[in-house]
């Protein structure tokens, strides 16, 4: 076996002991490997090994990679990065889901960027779990209004709600504000019951708190390249 190959059995050999402990039924699971800073050549790698659903950070990276993978059949692209409302078109037209939808001027970029025929795209509201505004996702007291906007716009499907863990906190209670984030969204889109949480050093913590969507990175890939 690569490398490649026995650190993503190794993984998800993790996720499925993750997922006996909480009780919780590994299928249903979708591990996102993140690609980020990584070759086009590697997402080839890993689809060849079954991965399906790949993450990126940066919309000029994404849109590189997909347009250069295109005969890659049934990947799902995933936006996981701030987006700046100038990228909402090109986003659109890229990713498969956005995970980091944390704001109502970019759910209207996004919405204004359909295009006739489009299928509704997949959204996550991203909730900020820091107290620093800069670190990305909505402030916790703006979700509700975040999540209604997305409601309302026809060409976006609210499917859940996404965070990244505070470094500088235990990522289980991190995950606990998560959940309970995730249940204001709940009730205002019933279906939206997904959970994005979980990366390369506390996906055990993000399963065990109800998440549905992990983002790993590094604990796969190896060390990404360093950026540009
Ligand atoms: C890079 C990144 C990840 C993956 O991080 P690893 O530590 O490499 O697993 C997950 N989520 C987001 C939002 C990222 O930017």
């Amino acid at each position: 076996m690569t490398s490649l190959a026995s650190r993503l059995a190794e993984v998800d050999e993790r996720i499925a002991a993750a997922a006996r402990s909480a009780d919780r039924s590994p299928a249903e699971l979708t591990r996102i490997v993140v690609t980020k800073f990584h070759p086009a050549s590697l997402v080839a790698e890993l689809h060849a090994l079954g991965v399906r659903d790949v993450g990126e950070n940066r919309q000029q990276e994404l849109t590189a990679k997909r347009a250069e993978l295109d005969g890659l059949s049934g990947l799902r692209w995933h936006a996981i990065g701030q987006v700046q409302t100038k990228k909402a078109r090109a986003v659109r037209r890229a990713a498969d889901a956005v995970h980091s939808v944390d704001r109502v001027r970019l759910v209207d970029a996004l919405e204004r960027a359909a295009e006739p025929g489009d299928a509704p795209l997949d959204v996550f509201a991203q909730v900020n779990l820091t107290d620093d505004p800069g670190r990305g996702g909505a402030a916790p007291a703006d979700l509700e209004a975040l999540a209604e906007a997305i409601v309302s716009s026809p060409s976006l499907r609210l499917v859940g709600t996404m965070a990244v863990a505070p470094l500088e906190e235990h990522p289980a209670a991190a995950f606990e504000r998560l959940a309970a984030h995730a249940a204001r969204v709940r009730s205002i889109a019933p279906d939206a019951a997904a959970i994005s949480a979980g990366m390369s050093h506390d996906f055990a913590e993000a399963v065990a708190a109800g998440a549905t969507h992990l983002r790993i990175g590094t604990a796969i890939t190896g060390q990404r390249p360093s950026r540009d």
